[in-house]
């Protein structure tokens, strides 16, 4: 008997300064395998290889979800596209306006769209933003973009951090209360990314 041979699928690599290897299937039904800086080609292609199953399952089941998503309201990734593209100058705006504001400086902003976070900032100062903001009210999006300039300051939530905040959005608990609770409905909104692999899937600490 003829072994079955499994073809490689076609993927685009990401590398990026990341330890693990994972595999993602976007909204609009691409394969993005995400590796660290030096990983062998060899080890990359076996590992999306043996997922080869994983990926045809799963694109199929994106095609199927763009379908319903087109019947059920859920948001297209051209809904995605256009939200990003309306609130990415509101943001940087805001981003400028109290960087000054809390005398700290930042590196890029990045728009994208996230099932499990509304922003964060790296230790170089990196800030991305989820672009379902454009959904939130104003007052929502300051606080987001406050909470994670004040991680320049602080890359924690000590009270010390929660101090800078308050300093400039002394309402920022009723801001957060509104995330807490209509956030979820807004991130639910957004079509499924598939991922696979060794993942660090944390949820947003906002
Ligand atoms: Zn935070």
């Amino acid at each position: 008997m003829p072994q079955a041979v499994t073809e490689l699928p076609e993927y685009t690599l990401v590398r990026s300064r990341r330890r693990t290897l994972a595999l993602e299937i976007t909204p609009a039904g691409q394969v993005i395998a995400r590796a660290p800086l030096k990983m062998s080609q060899a080890r990359i292609q076996a590992f999306v290889l043996e997922k080869a199953g994983w990926i045809r399952v799963h694109l199929a089941q994106a095609r199927r979800q763009n379908q319903l998503a087109a019947q059920a309201g859920r948001l297209t990734p051209e809904d995605i596209q256009t939200l990003r593209k309306e609130a990415e100058p509101v943001i940087r705006e805001r981003v400028h306006f109290f960087a000054k504001a809390l005398g700290v400086t930042y590196g890029k902003i990045t728009l994208r769209c996230q099932r499990t976070r509304w922003g964060s900032c790296s230790a170089k100062g990196n800030l991305s933003f989820n672009c379902l903001l454009a959904l939130a009210p104003p007052e929502v999006q300051d606080y987001v973009v406050v909470h994670e300039l004040c991680h320049r300051k602080q890359m924690n939530h000590s009270p010390a951090f929660w101090r800078e905040v308050a300093a400039l959005l002394p309402d920022y608990p009723a801001r957060r209360e509104w995330l807490k609770k209509n956030g979820p409905t807004l991130l639910n909104c957004t079509p499924f990314v598939r991922q696979c692999g060794i993942m660090s899937n944390k949820w947003g600490d906002l």
